[in-house]
């Protein structure tokens, strides 16, 4: 089978990725189910993997976590799934179940948890591997390229969402517009919220509009009334401070991205004091993983895709970084 691999981590420009033509498809261990990918969807952390961002935790990894795939294989003792089933494999691929996180209900604070194209080989190859307990059953009504970026930039963008904790009918800021943040819009507009957009760039900003945005200002500029919740989807450290003080007393501003330049000093009285919070949001769980694709089976939402094929997913990962296109680029093998 065709597979990329990181072979060096470093600049994407310096092709770190290599696509081997002849590797030996995996057989699926105990409780694992072998996919045959039909898209897998192209997010910024794949790039954090290839140029060494995010340390190699697997030497040689294959990326890719926003995987749809058929099932043709499953392991000694593999359930919930049969061959011929479509499944969905995301950035969340294993944790222990035992931790105190775990036992909590926070799996995504797992220390012992393992991901999909960092730990193990992912999607951007014609076959992979995934604990059929971590695998995800997908909605109708969308196509397979159409799926992929649901499964992490959905997942996490309506778990920033969860955190931010709008209120009913609440007013929603939304700072930084990209493939994430225009899922999160559509679940929050679907529930009834006013939503305010905040970014740079004409295309993102005509796209926040047509979604139904109530208005849509420059990345800093003050929404025109106060915000009872909002995210922060740039990962721009100095738009904590103009989103924290759009906030109504008692709003909640979550940061959606597991990176962030640094936070300027913040001034308690202009940034904090009314009981306004500032919260992170780190993966997911697969509870967050069934609620979204769930309301995503009963609102169909607008998701933009660039296809490519598999073999240009260094291409892809390089428009990526280049900013050369909105929405989510999305391999096709
Ligand atoms: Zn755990
Ligand atoms: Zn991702």
């Amino acid at each position: 089978m065709r597979a990329w691999h990181v072979e060096r981590p470093g600049p994407v420009t310096g092709h770190p990725l290599r696509l081997h033509n002849d590797d030996t498809a995996p057989r699926p261990g105990p409780g694992e189910l072998l996919l045959r990918v039909l898209a897998c969807g192209v997010c910024r952390t794949d790039l954090h993997v290839t140029e060494g961002d995010l340390p190699p935790h697997l030497p040689g990894v294959t990326p890719g976590h926003e995987v749809v795939g058929e099932v043709t294989e499953l392991g000694e003792g593999a359930g919930r799934f049969e061959t011929g089933d479509k499944a969905g494999a995301a950035w969340l691929r294993w944790t222990d179940n035992t931790c105190r996180y775990c036992r909590r209900q926070a799996e995504n604070l797992c220390p012992a948890s393992a991901y999909t194209g960092w730990d193990a080989d992912g999607g951007y190859a014609e076959y992979m591997t995934v604990p059929a307990a971590y695998a995800h059953r997908l909605p109708p009504g969308y196509s397979d390229a159409e799926l992929a970026p649901l499964l992490c930039a959905g997942i996490i963008g309506y778990r920033a969402l969860q955190r931010a904790e709008l209120p009913e009918g609440g007013r929603l800021g939304i700072y930084g517009f990209g493939g994430s943040a225009h899922l999160a819009a559509q679940v929050a507009l679907a529930r009834g919220a006013t939503v305010h957009v905040m970014t740079r760039g004409e295309q993102a900003r005509q796209l926040a509009r047509e979604l139904g945005a109530a208005s849509v200002g420059d990345a800093a500029d003050p929404p025109p009334e106060p915000l009872d919740a909002a995210i922060l989807f740039a990962p721009v450290g100095d738009l904590v401070l103009p989103a924290l003080a759009a906030l109504d007393r008692g709003g909640t501003l979550s940061i959606a991205g597991i990176h962030l330049t640094d936070i300027p000093p913040l001034n308690y009285e202009k940034h904090l004091f009314q009981e306004r919070q500032l919260r992170s949001v780190t993966s997911n769980t697969r509870a967050d993983a069934r609620e979204f694709l769930g309301l995503a089976a009963e609102h169909k939402l607008a998701v933009t895709v660039h296809p490519y094929p598999l073999d240009a997913a260094d291409r892809a990962l390089a428009d990526l970084k280049a900013g050369r296109f909105d929405g989510a680029a999305v391999l096709i093998p």
